[in-house]
Parts: structure tokens; C-alpha cells; sequence
């Protein structure tokens, strides 16, 4: 999705795991200091004689949502896993494919051990007989932090050898849609499942399976050790908590950051350094392209779970991308489409069809609305996962407020 063309990229990596190139690799919390700091005695004061629920009531307490994008309750989630008999399993969801989202990948390269110690927490929590971190493959820098540091708590004997398994994703997005991804943990084609069953009692090899988010472990770890206050102590526009905003496109200063849950497109462009030199707001994708483009005039809207429902669309992973009066709304949505096509998974037709269908369509300089539309419900109503189900919301947003580009 880095405009690298594949072939250049496939070579790129194989290079970096034949050991010929070496990722970049900043500066990170290391074991010895995330020790220092009380590192990993939450862990071993609950592995001690800790009570799980006790945990989860924290959890709950914090208003802690899943961080990938979907936003369900992770106390709750625990809870589903736990009613199932095992053994258990973990997964780490790292693919973060979302175009715009980098998120996981800044807490990775910063403090993989809160990471760490948050996943390690939810296993014990679970009682999961194995952890898998399914890590995209994009971020070689990441994978090579994780081997050295995961073999580091296994010197230290905090978990055993083979506890947490690092599997590679291979560069699909749909990879990053749970049961996809379970399946590829298994060794097979990343292809949605029809639910239910949920991945929580039929996961990974048929077991019940914990599924999170690298950040929604992030804050697990800080939940277990500072209480629930570390979230929803913050209170901004009637929304309580923090996000991680991965902000792109033409702000000033792109990056991630930390910010009340409560923050309109406003807060967060002033955060980036205000609007880049030259440019002029003009809209925004609030939480990847499956989100589609708002107008710079929804500003004053809490960039929150729930809060973008009745504009037709939601914050998912928070992938804010900026746009400006340089930029075409319509050939964004074009964009979007044509990573939807590129990346279905092909398994059922209103999206594999459907994205194709709608790409020609959109190509068209005045588009056929009352065709979209019909095309937009069908894949929205039809389609087995979220993103043959999401698709048509560039779609949709597009012709209700940038009619005069279409
Ligand atoms: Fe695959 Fe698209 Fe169907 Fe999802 S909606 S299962 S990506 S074809």
C-alpha cells in the first residue's frame, strides 16, 4: 500500500530476512530499564495470586475498547474466551494494515515490553496455552525488536520457550480481519469466515481465542499497573479517554498522537502543527478508507467510537488523513475503491464484483449515482466481512458532500 511496486518490495524484504539488509532500529525501552521502572511485577504479582476478574472489572472500569478499530469491550471479551472450556489461545492482531494507521508500530519501536507484559496479562487472564503475535512484514524493524526482546523473557524465565510464537503476515489486508488472520496463523489463505461461531469460541485450531489489537494490550499493561484512572480520568466534549491518532496528509508535522478520546479534526490538526504551508483544510478520512472522507466543516465533532454513526461512518483505528484544496475528494474515494479491489479477498461476489464494478464506475467523469447507490446497498448488505461491507462508504460520503466533484 507504499506505492513501493511489489516486486521492488518482495525484494526488499527478502533481503532484510536473508540477513543482507538491516532495518533501522531507534531507540527503545530496553528489558533492563522497563525492569528498572516495575517492569513485568504486575505480571507476577497477579500470576502469583492475582484474580482475573479483578482484572477485568479494571478493564471495564477504564472504558478500555478495542484499539484495532472495531471497538468492543475488552473486559467483555475476556470474559467470552473464558466461558469456553480450552485449552485457550492468544493472538495478536499487528497486521495494521489500514492505510494511514502506524500506530502499533510506534508503540513497538518505543516500548515493546508495555506490549509485551499487557499481552502476557491478557494470557494469563485467559489461561492461553499458547500467544501468537501476528506481525506485518512491512515492519521488519518490529519483528527483529520482538525476537531479541521476547527471547530476553525467556532468559529471564518470565515465559517459557515457544510461549509466544512471531508469525509474519505476508502483506494482504484482509489478513488483518480476525478470522482471516486465524486462518493464516493456521497455514492457510487469509479468507474471512462466516460468523458466527465467533473467533472466541472457534479460533485458532478450532479453540476458543483471544483476539486483540498490539495498542488495546499497550493499555492493558498500564490499566494492570496504574488502574483504570490512566484512561478514563481524561474527559473532553462528554467523551472520556485517550487515542492514539496516526495523522497523515497535509498537516504540518505527521505522527502519532496521544490525545483525549473527546478531540475533533480541529484538536487534531492543531496537534500536527497546523495545516501544512500553502494548504487549506478541505476534508478528512477519519479512521482509514473504509471510513471515507468527511467535509472541514464536520469540526466540531469527538473524533470517538460511536460518535461518527450518524454521519455515516466511524473512527476505527483513528487513521486521520488530512486533505486540502490541492486535493480531489472524488479521486480520493477512486483511491480507496481501488485498494478495496486490489485487496478483496475474492471470496464472495458483491465484493469482489462489487469493488470492480464500482472502480468503472467511478472512473466515469459525472458519476451514475442511482446505479452506485444500488451497487453500494448490495455489497453493504451482502458481503461476508467488513470490508466488502465498508466499502461503499467513500462511496456514499462522497456523493452527499462533495456532489459538485462528481
Ligand atoms: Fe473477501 Fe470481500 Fe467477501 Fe470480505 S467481503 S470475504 S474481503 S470478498
Amino acid at each position: 500500500h507504499n506505492h513501493i511496486p511489489h516486486a521492488t518490495h518482495e525484494k526488499v524484504n527478502a533481503a532484510i530476512h536473508a540477513g543482507e539488509l538491516h532495518p533501522q532500529i531507534g531507540d527503545y525501552q530496553q528489558f533492563a530499564e522497563y525492569m528498572a521502572d516495575g517492569g513485568y511485577q504486575t505480571l507476577h504479582a497477579l500470576r502469583d495470586n492475582g484474580d482475573w476478574e479483578a482484572v477485568q472489572e479494571q478493564i471495564k472500569e477504564a472504558g478500555l475498547r478495542g484499539l484495532g478499530g472495531a471497538g468492543f469491550p475488552s473486559g467483555t471479551k475476556w470474559g467470552f474466551v473464558r466461558a469456553n472450556p480450552g485449552p485457550r489461545y492468544l493472538a495478536v492482531n499487528g497486521d495494521e494494515g489500514e492505510p494511514g494507521t502506524f500506530k502499533d508500530r510506534h508503540h513497538l519501536e518505543r516500548n515493546p515490553h508495555m506490549f509485551l507484559e499487557g499481552m502476557l496479562i491478557a494470557a494469563w487472564a485467559v489461561e492461553a496455552v499458547t500467544c501468537f503475535i501476528y506481525m506485518r512484514d512491512e515492519n521488519p524493524g518490529v519483528i527483529k525488536i520482538l525476537k531479541k526482546e521476547i527471547a530476553k523473557l525467556v532468559d529471564a524465565g518470565i515465559v517459557a520457550e515457544d510461549y509466544i510464537e512471531v508469525r509474519r503476515g505476508a502483506g494482504a489486508y484482509i489478513c488483518g480481519e480476525e478470522s482471516a488472520m486465524i486462518e493464516s496463523i493456521e497455514g492457510k489463505r487469509g479468507l474471512p469466515r462466516h460468523r458466527p461461531p465467533f473467533v472466541a469460541q472457534v479460533g485458532i485450531f478450532n479453540q476458543p481465542t483471544l483476539v486483540h489489537n498490539v495498542e488495546t494490550l499497550y493499555w492493558v499493561a498500564r490499566i494492570a499497573r496504574f488502574g483504570p484512572q490512566v484512561l478514563n480520568a481524561v474527559e473532553k466534549n462528554g467523551r472520556k479517554g485517550l487515542r492514539n491518532y496516526s495523522v497523515s496528509g497535509r498537516v504540518a508535522e505527521p505522527g502519532v498522537y496521544l490525545l483525549p478520546a473527546g478531540s475533533t479534526i480541529e484538536d487534531i490538526i492543531e496537534a500536527a502543527g497546523g495545516m501544512a504551508e500553502g494548504h487549506v483544510f478541505k476534508a478528512y478520512q477519519p479512521g482509514g478508507p473504509s471510513s471515507g472522507l468527511l467535509p472541514a466543516t464536520l469540526n466540531d465533532v469527538p473524533l470517538d467510537f460511536d460518535t461518527l454513526q450518524p454521519y455515516g461512518t466511524f473512527i476505527g483505528s483513528a487513521a486521520v488523513v488530512v486533505l486540502s484544496d490541492q486535493d480531489s475528494a472524488k479521486d480520493a474515494a477512486l483511491n480507496m475503491l481501488k485498494f478495496f479491489e486490489d485487496e478483496s479477498c475474492g471470496q464472495c461476489t458483491p465484493c469482489r464484483t462489487g469493488c470492480e464494478k464500482a472502480v468503472k464506475l467511478m472512473q466515469a467523469d459525472s458519476w451514475d449515482q442511482p446505479l452506485l447507490e444500488d451497487l453500494c446497498q448490495v455489497m453493504g448488505d451482502a458481503s461476508i466481512c467488513g470490508l466488502g461491507q465498508a466499502a461503499p462508504n467513500p462511496i456514499r460520503l462522497v456523493m452527499k458532500h462533495f456532489g459538485e466533484e462528481i
